[in-house]
Order: structure tokens, then C-alpha cells, then sequence
């Protein structure tokens, strides 16, 4: 691959054009850059070396490298930056350090100013000032440097209840396609997603495989999941619970008072007793689909989706649900309604979510999933993760670029993460999620190949930020 033809992209494009995709940058397959990931405003230590002889490196020359901040983002705001095409005269203006290569790497210190990526050119000092290569690092403020960004599914399926595949064959397929955690949230049942743990409890899997259900509350059209909760909200209202759930509803209708309009009281006194025996489950609440069409409209009703989002008693919004192809108008509308409430200045917590009734049919698994930002993979973290603001919903439909939505700040790191950090960890996860099928198979001596790779999904991206 001839580095030089994509000279003219690098300053603009974050696309790999050759593979017509967003994923990594090429030069990022022939070099080993660390770390990808620094906190902003402090020295940081960059090496970069070449692999597979793809470029030779002579140790007598003196190269040049200089750093171009995507957004042109600094603390005094003191970089102008001109609009070009034209790498040299780019780097004229933000300068260039002069290196010589030590032990067949260039290595180079420098400050990453402000949260953004990070254009570092590498070129030949003599001559024509051929270029070596464009690479790319992102700088972080402090309070995101110190998260690791996790993928996850939060809503998905059984054949418990209307999905295809059992409870544990569902959690090695999202191990096989690169998930850090999962939970299984079955239609009013809440033990498949033990089954689904306790299916790997002999193997010490790094797959965090977390309780959950879809809780349908009587005379409540509202879905909600309980991700995470440490007792089912479901029971709280079956079989001889039922009449309880009828007086605890009624005596939140009474404390009410008012409330607007063509909200049905009795639904919404129902979603506050859902999300408040969420949160005591010590789970994520989480606002399912909001606009789902079914036979009779959007549901639930309008005026109702209105005062959960006025008085958000949800602790998340599926912000893109688990939409078919020829659905895409009820995950649009969802992204519409988020942009619209937070312009009002409402903090939301975002997920996306499969709603996967299918890991093999080529529908919805895969297409639809969260990044976390968290400080661990333990389920406390995630849940206040979320909760604090640290995720996106992602979008990744087959052949397409993946999208990201939620606040400005994670959407900007996530596709950076999605193009840059995940390389070497979705392809651990996929080699793990094969051997955990093997072993549901019955194929016991898998255990010891599942605790040989154990911790090398998550030291894949811990390895690219900086110590
Ligand atoms: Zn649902
Ligand atoms: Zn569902």
C-alpha cells in the first residue's frame, strides 16, 4: 500500500477510503503506535514502529514529525491553523520536532492540548520530505482518561420467551461479536438471564453476563428493563402479588395529584413503581422504545411519553431501540425526541439496545449496541456510568459506517474508539465467543483454552492508553 496517495485525505478524512469504511486508519495495520490514548495538556511519550518491515527505517537520518489537533482546539486558543490540503504547509504552521529513530522506532514527546484527536505526521527530513505516515491519537480530559470504553447489550431475548436461542447460547454469540457484557431480558421473566449465567459458572469467562427482564406491569402498555436488578420486578405483581400491586399503584395515584391531560394516571403511577423497584433491585431503569408502532399508533401513548420525559422517572432511554430495517423511523423519531429534550436542558442517560429475538438470523443482533465509559466492567460502575452520562448508543448495520448518539463529548471519543481501540479486542472476543459454544456443545477441554486468553480482551484497550 502506497502510504503518499492518501497524503491529500489525512487532514480531513478519518476514513479508511481503500476499505471504504470507518475503520482504522491503514497506517495503523503496518505501525504499532502507543499509547492511542493520553491525557490532554501533559507531556506525553509517543512510540511509533514500523512492523513487518513495511517501512525501513534508516537509523543514520533525521526525521520530522508534527502535530495537527483535528479541531484545531488549544487552552489559549492560539492555533491558525490554515484550511489545506497541503501537509507542508500545515505543518509549517504548527511546526515540526526534528527526531532521530532510537532502536528502529521514532519516538517523540509532546503535549496533546484540549479533548480531541490528534494528527501526528511522520515524515523524512532530507530530500523531498517523503512522508511516512499519518497517525492518530486522542487526548483526554481526566475524568474520561480514566474509563475504559466497553460495549454491551442491554436488552435482547430467549427462547424463554419470543426469541430463538437458549439463554446461554445467546451469551457466547454476544462474546462472539465483540460484547464486554450483556444482559438477557426476557417478557416477564427474569430467570433465563440467571440460566444464562450459571450456564458458564464452572469457566472464569471475562463475558459479564448480568440478571435482567422486560417488566410488563399490568394495565401498562410502557416496556421497561430491569438491567442488572438483583430481584425480579416481574413477581412483584404475579400470582398472589397481583392484588398488592393493585393498592401500592392506587396509593401512588392518591399522592399525585394533578397531573396533565390525557395522561392516563393509573400507566404513569405503573412506570413509577416499575423504575423505583428497579432502583431498590439495585438495576438500571431503562425507558424501552418509546416510539414503537404497533396496530394502534405509537406505544405507549403520546401525551404519556411526554411526562416520562418531563418527569423522567427513568433512568435511561433506549435511545435506539431494536428497530427492523423498514422500521427505521421509530429509532429516527427516538433520536429527535433526545436532541429536543436535551436542548430543554435535561441530562438523559443514553443506551442502544438489539432487542435481538435472534442471534443467527441476521436481524437486529449486532446492529445495535452500547459503549460504556467506565471505570470497570464490575456492574455498579457500568449502571452509575450510564447514569452519570458516560455512554452512546451505537448503530452498526451491516456494510455501513457505525453512528453514535448521545452528548456531543462521547459521541466524538466513541467514533474515535470504534475506529481505533477495538481492533484487537473484537477479535479476542470473537475467539472466545466460538469457545464458549464449543463448550455448550459439551466440548470440555475448552476450559482451559477460555482461561488461558482470560483478561486479554480488556488488556487489548488498557494497553493502548497511556500509563
Ligand atoms: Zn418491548
Ligand atoms: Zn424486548
Amino acid at each position: 500500500m502506497d502510504v503518499s496517495k492518501y497524503k491529500y485525505y489525512l487532514p480531513f478524512s478519518v476514513k479508511n477510503v481503500e476499505r471504504n469504511d470507518n475503520s482504522m486508519r491503514p497506517e495503523q495495520l503496518y505501525f504499532r503506535v502507543l499509547p492511542r490514548v493520553v491525557p490532554c495538556n501533559q507531556v506525553s511519550r509517543i512510540v511509533i514502529e514500523p512492523l513487518f518491515d513495511y517501512y525501513q527505517i534508516n537509523k543514520d537520518a533525521f526525521y520530522e514529525v508534527g502535530v495537527v489537533p483535528m479541531e484545531h482546539r488549544s487552552r489559549n486558543g492560539d492555533f491558525f491553523i490554515p484550511s489545506s490540503f497541503d501537509v507542508g504547509a500545515i505543518l509549517n504552521t504548527v511546526g515540526v520536532q526534528t527526531i532521530k529513530p532510537e532502536n528502529g522506532c521514532f519516538v517523540f514527546e509532546y503535549t496533546f492540548e484540549d479533548e480531541q484527536e490528534q494528527i501526528i505526521y511522520l515524515r523524512e527530513k532530507a530530500g523531498e520530505k517523503k512522508l511516512v505516515g499519518a497517525f492518530s491519537v486522542y487526548s483526554l480530559k481526566e475524568d474520561l482518561f480514566g474509563r475504559l470504553p466497553l460495549k454491551g447489550d442491554l436488552h435482547m431475548h430467549s427462547n424463554c420467551s419470543d426469541g430463538k436461542e437458549p439463554p446461554a447460547f445467546v451469551a457466547a454469540s454476544c462474546r462472539k461479536i465483540g460484547l464486554d457484557f450483556m444482559a438477557l431480558t426476557d417478557h416477564g421473566k427474569y430467570t433465563p438471564s440467571i440460566k444464562a449465567q450459571e450456564a458458564f459458572r464452572p469457566n472464569d469467562i471475562d463475558l459479564k453476563i448480568f440478571r435482567g427482564e422486560e417488566v410488563h406491569a399490568p394495565n401498562n402498555p410502557v416496556h421497561i428493563v430491569n438491567f442488572g436488578g438483583g430481584f425480579s420486578v416481574n413477581e412483584l405483581f404475579t400470582g398472589e402479588n397481583s392484588f398488592k400491586y393493585q393498592n401500592e399503584i392506587e396509593d401512588i395515584m392518591q399522592g399525585l395529584g394533578a397531573i396533565p391531560h390525557g395522561v392516563n394516571k393509573f400507566q404513569y403511577a405503573s412506570c413509577l413503581w416499575v423504575f423505583d423497584n428497579i432502583r431498590k433491585a439495585g438495576g438500571l431503569g431503562i425507558f424501552c422504545h418509546p416510539y414503537w408502532l404497533i396496530y394502534s399508533g405509537f406505544s405507549p401513548a403520546g401525551r404519556l411519553t411526554d411526562y416520562l420525559f418531563e418527569t423522567q422517572p427513568f433512568d435511561a432511554l433506549e435511545v435506539i431501540g431494536g428497530y427492523y430495517k423498514y422500521q427505521v423511523d421509530s429509532n429516527t423519531l427516538q433520536v429527535a425526541r433526545y436532541h429536543e429534550e436535551r436542548a430543554k436542558g435535561r441530562k438523559i442517560p443514553v443506551v442502544g439496545v438489539s432487542d435481538a429475538h435472534g442471534c443467527e438470523n441476521g436481524q437486529l443482533f449486532g446492529w445495535y449496541y452500547s459503549i460504556v465509559f467506565t471505570p470497570s466492567n464490575n456492574l455498579k460502575d457500568i449502571i452509575q456510568s450510564i447514569k452519570d452520562g458516560y455512554s452512546v448508543a451505537v448503530e452498526k448495520m451491516e456494510g455501513e459506517s457505525a453512528r453514535a448518539y448521545g452528548s456531543f463529548r462521547m459521541v466524538k471519543f466513541a467514533l474515535f474508539a470504534l475506529r481505533e481501540l477495538f481492533y484487537e479486542h473484537d477479535k479476542i472476543c470473537k475467539e472466545e465467543g466460538l469457545l464458549m459454544l464449543e463448550y455448550l456443545k459439551g466440548e470440555e477441554d475448552v476450559s482451559a483454552e477460555l482461561r488461558h486468553k482470560k483478561g486479554r480482551a480488556i488488556n487489548s484497550i488498557q494497553k493502548l492508553y497511556a500509563q
